[in-house]
């Protein structure tokens, strides 16, 4: 990078720095309620307005134009900041679904969905996963019949985060049944909207309903919201996935080294740290904090060259995994029986349990890592 490079990324640094003082809500969002949609569709509108939604997403979309090195910026000053990481329903539209558009939809495609996720009009959810096709996506069941124009939708999906709160889909369906599992899988926009779609709110451990089930009966979608060719779905999946465990998850990482800091301050604040034995786990878990940061930078800017999903990826993810596992240990132990009151350290161990599962199991992900880094057999 060239001086004058450098320079300019400070002085953006500090712009957004500055941006975020002022703007700052001041209060967290609600959770998983339409109070939730409202408060993240203001929040993402204040940023539109200004300049900073969409850093890296092209200008004719209404973006900056700028790199994903300024994004990283935003990313970094908007964990320090303090404000919450990830608690929006736009996770879905802003960290895969628009990207994804990006790389495979249409002109058109593109400047229809595009513009509304930056104004924070339109949040999407992802409906990849059934009962029985998790790890195993690519025997999904839900299937379409192409009839005219439209594909008639018909099946389940499981697990949708924010899918009552959202108004477009990410949807994976069946569109050739005799075909090998892999070649008869197409990757649709779905309207939440359309009739026949009947989403049911799954209540998860630490009280919240973020995520549903969703039924479709007869439930019609143009052709033409087809992203890439009916069939070829299962390419555009590995798009969105690669994406998704990869620069998607850039600031949730961030987030992790926030939390791991607040913990330490915590154990100081309790005089935990003459206990040798914590004060070394959290020593620990500050070092692999450290060591998450270079390894995340890694395997994001791989991701960004336009490279397939590699072990990479899926090794920084697994990692990540199991630190907020020893974080979340570790915060219960500092607050000893206290943490038997949900608060939101206790929140942090029982959410933690899902990073193992969401977006590719932790198995999955060891078994990636055995298959393609280490030649181990199937
Ligand atoms: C918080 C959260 C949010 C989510 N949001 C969404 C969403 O918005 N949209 C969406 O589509 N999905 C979503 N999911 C679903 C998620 O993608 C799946 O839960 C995940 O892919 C695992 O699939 P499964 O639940 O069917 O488990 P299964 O695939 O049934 O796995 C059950 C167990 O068997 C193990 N296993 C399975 N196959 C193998 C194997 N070959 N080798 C070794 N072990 C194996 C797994 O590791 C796991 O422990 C979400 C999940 C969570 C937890």
């Amino acid at each position: 990078m060239s001086g004058e490079g450098q320079t300019d990324l400070r002085v953006f640094r500090e712009e957004i720095r500055t941006w975020l003082e002022e703007n700052n809500p001041g209060t967290p969002p609600p959770l998983d309620t339409v109070e939730m949609r409202e408060w993240s569709s203001e929040w993402q509108r204040r940023q539109f307005d200004s300049g900073w939604a969409g850093i890296d997403w092209p200008v004719e979309y209404e973006g900056r134009g700028l790199s994903f090195l300024e994004q990283i910026v935003w990313f970094e000053e908007y964990v320090q900041s303090g404000l919450p990481v990830g608690h929006s329903c736009f996770v879905v539209a802003l960290a895969h679904a628009g990207p994804t558009l990006i790389a495979r939809g249409s002109d058109e495609q593109k400047a229809t969905y595009l513009p509304p996720i930056l104004r924070g009009e339109t949040p999407w959810c992802q409906g990849f996963s059934e009962p029985g096709s998790g790890s195993d996506l690519a025997s999904l069941t839900t299937r379409a019949e192409i009839d005219g124009d439209m594909l008639v939708v018909n099946g389940q999906k499981v697990w949708t985060s924010y899918a009552h709160l959202a108004d477009f889909q990410e949807l994976l369906v069946r569109t050739d049944p005799a075909a090998p599992k892999h070649k008869g899988i197409t990757w649709v926009i779905c309207d939440m909207r359309t009739p026949g779609i009947d989403v049911r709110p799954i209540r998860t451990i630490d009280g919240g309903a973020h995520f549903s089930e969703i039924f479709y009966e007869d439930v019609r979608i143009p052709i033409a919201n087809v992203v890439d060719e009916i069939n070829q779905g299962w390419s555009v999946a590995m798009s969105t996935l690669a994406i998704e465990r990869g620069p998607a998850a850039l600031d949730y990482q961030l987030g992790t080294l926030r939390d791991i800091d607040a913990l330490v301050e915590l154990a100081k604040q309790r005089q935990l740290l003459k206990n040798d034995e914590l004060a070394a786990r959290l020593s620990a878990v500050r070092a692999e904090g450290a060591a998450l940061r270079s390894m995340t930078y890694l395997s994001v800017a791989e991701a960004k060259s336009g490279a397939a999903p590699s072990a990479m990826t899926t090794a920084v993810r697994t990692f990540w995994g199991e630190l907020q596992h020893k974080v979340g240990r570790l915060a219960i132990d500092v607050l000893g029986s206290d943490s038997l009151e949900l608060g939101t350290w206790s929140a942090y161990w029982l959410t933690q349990f899902s990073a193992g599962i969401a977006g590719g199991t932790k198995d999955i992900q060891k078994n990636i890592i055995g298959e393609r880094a280490l030649g181990l057999p199937r």
